[in-house]
Formats: structure tokens, sequence, C-alpha cells
């Protein structure tokens, strides 16, 4: 399992989660408006849910339907990626 950023995120991107993630596994760019968790490296710790002020981070079964689209964006936002081309800090 892994956790998943949804929605909320987009535009507030304030790295609140980036800062408690024991294995620095929240990435984004310049040109991307939210973070997003790496499936393969996030331990499932649940360290970055209750900082998030705008509760945009859930574990990924229990992600709100309404934001099931962010399931694959965050898996896809890593395939074929070089991960030292991202950020963990803004
Ligand atoms: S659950 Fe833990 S390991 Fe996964 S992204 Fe959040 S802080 Fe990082
Ligand atoms: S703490 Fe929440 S709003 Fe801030 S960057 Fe992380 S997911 Fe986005």
């Amino acid at each position: 399992m892994t956790y998943i950023i949804a929605e909320p995120c987009v535009d507030v991107k304030d790295a609140a989660c980036v800062d408690v993630c024991p294995v620095d596994c929240i990435y984004t760019t310049d040109e991307d408006n939210m973070f997003f968790i790496n499936p393969d490296e996030c331990i499932d710790c649940a360290a970055c849910e209750p900082v998030c002020p705008v509760v945009a981070i859930f574990p990924e079964d229990t992600v709100p339907e309404e934001w099931a689209e962010y399931i694959d964006m965050n898996y896809d936002y890593f395939k074929d990626r070089d991960l030292s081309t991202l950020k963990r800090s803004l």
C-alpha cells in the first residue's frame, strides 16, 4: 500500500508533508501544482497525513471517490521518471 495525495494539495503545495516524511518520498517539480508520493518508496508510516493543512493525503484504500483519479496520477507520475530530476522541497 501507499499514501496518495489528492486534489486539495493543488495550488497549496506548502510542503508540510515533505518535512515529516522519514523516507523523503514526496516529490514535485517547479512546473507541478501539487506534490506526489512515490508508491515504491512510501512505507505507510502515516506521518504525513495529520500535518496536511487541507486534508489532501489518504491511505490508498480510503481515497474519497471524487478524487479516485489521483491514485493513478500518483502512480503515473513516477513511471519512467528519473527521481534525481525531481524536488523534495519547495
Ligand atoms: S506515509 Fe510516511 S512514508 Fe508514506 S509519504 Fe507519508 S510520511 Fe512518507
Ligand atoms: S501537506 Fe498537504 S497541501 Fe501541503 S504539500 Fe503536502 S499534500 Fe500538499
